[in-house]
């Protein structure tokens, strides 16, 4: 009887989880597994990403190996993003043209940051804090700046805005709402927190709705606020909240969510 295929596209920490519950499952040696991951390495400990800016390197935050993935006899794609799904002759396609066909297709893409459209946002310099090839660019970016600001006072964007006070630059957090973490925090948390990240150096600007950003005097860019300030900075982070990273399913015509994601059953 031939195995059965199972490819898992992505190995962010719950796809990689997915490899070994199978690894583990009394049916592996009927299963022949596929992983394909489009970031350059397989899974790592995303949680802890801030982690890098105090001394972890890569290698700290891997929760698992090339040699693991080698002697268990996965075969793995990194780098290459999956492009194509073809559900009628059940294999997918990469973007670098690698066809793997499936008996069980396994979604584990995870979210993506959400970048607000505002014109100039796609200029260099202008990042997101979410995989380790981001955090790379933002080290390499900071050598190069003096001043940074993260474009949300959420909770990522403060870790994000401690990254940026630790690689020694003026830092700034520019929130749309007219306090730091407003989701979870009421008027009085958000004053408590604002002292709190305002006496760590961090410069803090509530209620800025960012209309563009364009070429500056003092520093790379100038930001320009709907009410008519304008912030000066060589580098930006955006931090402004993720989404579902659905865009295979919406594609190729897969059940997704009211809100975002892909539908999944038992
Ligand atoms: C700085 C930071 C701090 C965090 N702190 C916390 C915390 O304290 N507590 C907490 O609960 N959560 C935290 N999170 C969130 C947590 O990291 C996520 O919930 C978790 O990573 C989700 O894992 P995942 O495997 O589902 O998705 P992801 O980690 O998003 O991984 C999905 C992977 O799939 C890949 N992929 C997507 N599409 C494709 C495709 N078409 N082909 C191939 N590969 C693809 C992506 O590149 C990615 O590598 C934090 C996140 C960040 C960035």
């Amino acid at each position: 009887m031939s195995k059965q295929r199972i490819v898992v596209v992505g190995n962010g920490m719950v796809g990689h989880k997915c490899v070994q519950y199978l690894l583990d499952s009394e049916q592996r040696s009927d299963l022949e597994i596929t992983a394909a991951s489009e970031e350059t390495r397989l899974a790592y400990d995303r949680v802890k990403l801030s982690s890098y800016f105090d001394g972890a390197t890569a290698a700290d935050l891997a929760i698992t190996d090339r040699d693991y993935y080698r002697e268990n006899d996965i075969d793995v794609v990194m780098g290459d993003k999956v492009a194509e799904i073809n559900k009628e002759e059940k294999y997918v396609v990469t973007e670098g043209g690698r066809k793997f066909p499936y008996d069980k297709l396994v979604l584990a893409t995870g979210s993506f940051p959400f970048v607000p459209p505002i014109p100039g946002n796609d200029q260099e310099h202008c990042l997101t804090y979410r995989t380790i090839d981001d955090l790379g660019m933002i080290k390499a970016s900071a050598k190069k700046s003096k001043v940074g600001v993260v474009v949300g006072g959420g909770l990522l964007g403060l870790e994000a805005a401690n990254a940026l006070k630790c690689s020694g630059l003026e830092t700034h957090v520019v929130e749309f709402a007219p306090r730091l973490m407003a989701v979870q925090l009421d008027e009085g948390g958000g004053k408590l927190l604002r002292r709190k990240i305002e006496d760590l150096g961090v410069q803090v600007h509530t209620e800025k709705a960012t209309s563009e950003i364009v070429k500056g005097k003092e520093c790379r860019y100038r930001m320009n606020f709907a009410d008519g300030s304008f912030l000066e900075t060589d580098m930006i982070l955006f931090s402004a909240g993720i989404r579902p990273q659905d865009e295979l399913a919406r594609k190729f015509d897969l059940e997704v969510g009211e809100r975002g994601g892909i539908v999944v059953n038992n």
